[in-house]
């Protein structure tokens, strides 16, 4: 088939390659030249596990361009919307601007029957009025919703392989014609069995908040309970373990630490509340306020933490942050608690060293102000304290005797509750988790 898919971040970026890869011809659209040009080169853009070297092999078999031009979408029977949807300025609501400008300068490149196939996450309500939108330059096409639940760090393999495939349509009729082509699109892990629900649009939209207000609640959840383990001096990593293991609650997303960031479930929630307000609804949603609050205070209290450990006084403690993306396996730092907390302690008198393996680019353009360091044994050298606060797979297997033989000071905060906390004390380390005595 041929699809066009437009915007090309995260997720389009990742999408349009892996569709190339099931078969399909594909034409990626973005107004980002410096994309566009890296992405055309067969270079990712960004750091993804796997989308290089898939980029580089689809593109040798030509099914797999990539432009600024949208006139480029003519032809093609399917369009992907994988514009940026971030938090509007100064509001809790989310800004739509992308994803209407997107679609209005697709319209005049529609044909008879074409289907236009939301993925970005959007507000309930946005599907039905786009679908206006669309069926008003092209009354034979129709729109589509298909929420996107990749994870960033393993956004190829849920890409080709996804746990479900939702499709909110108009009607939320299974027999639609629409149904059938975008089944097309997606046979491949059709054919490997995997679930297909059909639905009307605003479910389908509502399908993707309410999965990630979910997941920000069970973290938030677990962070709650961090803070009682705190004052009560119990460990919330034993709590989450045995919790867990009651099938009806699961032991993921219950790993206590700095909280959740990132560019989605932060503005996510917001964007819902806010939505829920617009609807009369916000009583419904008004624990969010307090799931949002929670996490907030996370990076307040690491804050805290860091003082407590460096001796009560933060001035001129020279710290080392271990990570900055918001989570390891991504370079991805919007909404970075790591970042967040690594700044504040800079703002407080802290002379902070910032360390990562593939998000130091995105972090200094985020914030300039830091001091960054490639080497993570530079980055450690004569440090009054190490905070470890994205977990990178590197900063765990840290061995404590030769750590400590790099600092000033042994003193470890581990904000992501991954240490073996007795093997660092028994080498002389100062540990502190989170939620943990
Ligand atoms: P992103 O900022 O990385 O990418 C958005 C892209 O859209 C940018 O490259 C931008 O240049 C491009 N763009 C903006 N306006 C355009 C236009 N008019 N025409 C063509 N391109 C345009 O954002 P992202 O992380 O890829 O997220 C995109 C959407 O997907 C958001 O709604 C997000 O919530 C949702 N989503 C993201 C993820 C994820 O893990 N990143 C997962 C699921 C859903």
């Amino acid at each position: 088939m041929r699809i066009s898919v437009i915007g090309c971040g995260y997720l389009g970026a990742v999408h349009a390659t892996c569709m190339a890869e099931l078969g399909h011809e594909v034409v990626g659209i973005d107004v980002d030249e410096n994309k566009v040009a890296e992405l055309a080169a067969a270079r990712a853009p960004f750091f993804e596990p796997g989308l290089e070297a898939l980029l580089k092999k689809v593109q040798t078999t030509g099914r797999l361009t990539f432009t600024t031009d949208m006139s480029a979408a003519k032809g093609s029977s399917v369009h992907f919307i994988c514009v940026g949807t971030p938090q509007k300025k100064g509001e809790n609501g989310a800004d739509m601007s992308y994803v209407d400008a997107a679609t209005r300068t697709l319209l005049p490149y529609l044909s008879a029957d074409d289907i236009v196939v939301g993925k970005s996450t959007v507000p309930v309500g946005t599907a039905a009025r786009l679908h206006e939108v669309v069926q008003s330059a092209e009354p034979s096409a129709e729109l589509l919703w298909n929420p996107e639940f990749l994870r960033e760090g393993h956004a190829v393999s849920d890409t080709l392989q996804p746990d479900r495939l939702v499709y909110g349509v108009l009607s939320g009729a299974e027999d639609h014609p629409a149904v059938h082509l975008l089944d097309q699109v997606y046979a491949a892990p059709l054919e490997t069995g995997t679930p297909r629900l059909v639905m009307d649009l605003p479910t389908a939209e509502l399908v993707k908040t309410a999965a990630n207000s979910f997941l920000a609640t069970k973290i938030s959840f677990i962070n709650a309970m961090a803070e009682l383990c705190d004052a009560a001096g119990a460990d919330v990593t034993l709590l989450a373990d045995a919790i867990g293991m009651d099938s009806r609650i699961g032991r993921q997303f219950l790993n206590a630490g700095i909280g959740f960031g990132g560019g989605c479930l932060p503005k996510d929630i917001r964007a819902f509340m806010a939505r829920a307000g617009e609807l009369g609804a916000d009583q419904a949603l008004a624990f969010l306020r307090e799931v949002d609050s929670i996490n907030m205070r996370r990076r307040v209290r690491v804050v805290e933490l860091t003082r407590e450990l460096c001796g009560g006084s933060l001035l001129g403690q020279r710290i080392t942050v271990l990570g900055a993306a918001f989570k390891p396996e991504s370079d991805d730092v919007r909404d970075s608690p790591a970042l967040s907390i690594a700044a504040q302690l800079q703002l407080q008198g802290a002379v902070v060293t910032v360390t990562d393996p593939e998000a130091l680019a995105n972090a200094a353009r985020r914030f300039p102000d830091l001091n960054y360091v490639n080497s993570t044994d530079s980055a450690l050298q004569r440090a009054d304290a190490v905070l470890l606060l994205t977990e990178w797979q590197d900063y765990r297997d840290l061995d404590p005797y030769v750590t400590a033989a790099l600092v000033s000071t042994p003193r470890i905060l581990d904000g992501r509750n991954v240490l073996n906390s007795t093997k660092w004390r028994t080498a002389g380390w100062k540990y502190r988790g989170l939620g943990r005595p």
